[in-house]
């Protein structure tokens, strides 16, 4: 599902893995995909659509800024 999003989407948000500081671009699709579950299993809007880390396997990357579908503003701030 994921790889088919990849190729299609042209647009890219980017992602910031909190633990091995490992920077990356997620397809739009993916992204609102997640937020889509999110959404579904009732999560306050405030939830960033986390993806894993294709480095270090961390499963909670999170976008660096990003405005999302339902209007959260998301901003990572190292630490
Ligand atoms: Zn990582």
């Amino acid at each position: 599902m994921i790889l088919y999003f990849i190729i299609l989407s042209r647009i890219t948000v980017h992602y910031v893995c909190p633990k091995c500081k490992n920077k990356f671009k997620a397809p739009i699709e993916a992204v609102l995909e997640f937020e889509q579950e999110d959404e579904w299993n009732g999560l306050p809007i405030s939830t960033p659509p986390y993806i894993i880390c294709s480095k270090c396997n961390f499963n909670k990357c999170v976008p660096i800024d990003y405005v999302s579908k339902r209007g959260y503003h998301h901003k990572y701030i190292e630490k």
